[in-house]
């Protein structure tokens, strides 16, 4: 089969024929449709994540059909389902975390196209309990962005809890979708770009917005919640300033830089910040249900398996208008 091969961190992929795999026990043997690029694909090519599987075959938004059923799967799954792989592909099922609802956090995780294959590839193989069916209402290359941003940026929406005032700092992919489910569940969106990023801004209120601006200024009343997706540290303070009292700040799941110092009267009255790693079944069966119901919409690029280089330049030079998306096997 085609895939796109990283050999070493910091190198371009090779376009290479490998051995199509075999499904193990308890896995599926899945044909890959689509597979939508993600920041952390980045990380993991830039050699920014420790100790990745090499070779390895990136991508972990992957969209495909079922080909083939190893030995003790359940029924969840017959052949030709199309299902969603998403970051998370194994756990243990018996450390500390996994036994508290917490498998996000398990200390033998494996993560899809990070310490185990993913999609970037005509066939690639999964644990079926970590696997999911999609909404019908998505075709395969518009639900692709849902499998990451879709279920991390979910994850960090529901640790706001019910706030009603939002604010979101970053209007990126995962910002774009969880706004449209905040919006839906009728919370107030305040929206933070890029100082002078007026075309965001524009974007933002069009989408319902109540306010936006830029993340120097401050918002004009004070947040029950802000959710960070830009990877900049400096935020983290600017996001506790807005916040009113016994507020919380997100941090969405993505590398940031450093933490300036603030003053403690900044966390005082039970301000909180948290961060958000990885993803559970239980958000992805909760995201895939309200998703199709809001509806979310995802705004993506297709590109041939063979563009994915240039697809991973042009989303680090910021030069990509939506989701990029691997097409493949058509
Ligand atoms: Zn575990
Ligand atoms: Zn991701």
């Amino acid at each position: 089969m085609r895939a796109m091969v990283l050999d070493s961190p910091r190198q371009p992929l090779q376009l290479r024929d490998v051995p199509k795999p075999k499904p193990g026990r308890g896995q599926l043997l899945v044909r890959v449709s689509a597979c939508a690029v993600c920041r952390t694909d980045l990380h993991v090519v830039d050699g920014e994540l420790p100790n990745p599987k090499l070779p390895l075959i990136p991508g972990h938004q992957i969209v495909g059909y079922v080909e083939e059923i190893g030995s003790g799967v359940n029924s969840k799954f017959e052949v030709g389902d199309r299902v969603g792989i998403p970051w998370l592909g194994w756990t243990d099922g018996e450390c500390a975390f996994c036994r508290s609802n917490r498998e996000n956090l398990c200390d033998h995780a494996r993560f899809t196209g990070y310490t185990i294959d993913g999609g970037y590839a005509e066939f690639t193989v999964a644990d079926a309990r970590f696997c999911f069916h999609l909404p019908d209402r998505y075709n395969d290359v518009e639900v692709a962005p849902l499998l990451c941003a879709g279920l991390i940026g979910y994850r960090s929406y529901r640790k706001t809890g019910d706030a009603r005032r939002l604010g979101i700092y970053g209007f990126g992919n995962a910002a774009h979708l969880i706004a449209q489910i905040a919006l839906y569940e009728e919370r107030q969106l305040f929206v933070f770009t890029r100082p002078g990023d007026t075309k965001t801004q524009q974007g933002a209120k069009s989408l319902g917005a109540k306010w936006a601006g830029g993340s120097d200024e401050m918002p004009p009343e004070k947040l029950d919640a802000a959710i960070i997706f830009a990877s900049v540290g400096p935020l983290v303070p600017a996001a506790l300033r807005a916040l009113a009292k016994g507020g919380i700040v997100v941090c969405g799941g993505i590398h940031m830089s450093d933490i300036p110092s603030f003053p403690y009267a900044d966390l005082w009255e039970e301000r909180v910040i948290t961060s958000v790693a990885n993803l559970t079944r239980h958000d992805g069966d909760e995201f895939f249900d309200i998703a199709p119901r809001v509806p979310v919409q995802t705004k993506t690029e297709t590109f041939p398996l063979e563009q994915a280089n240039t697809e991973l330049d042009r989303f680090r030079a910021g030069e990509l208008s939506g989701t990029a998306v691997l097409t493949i096997g058509r």
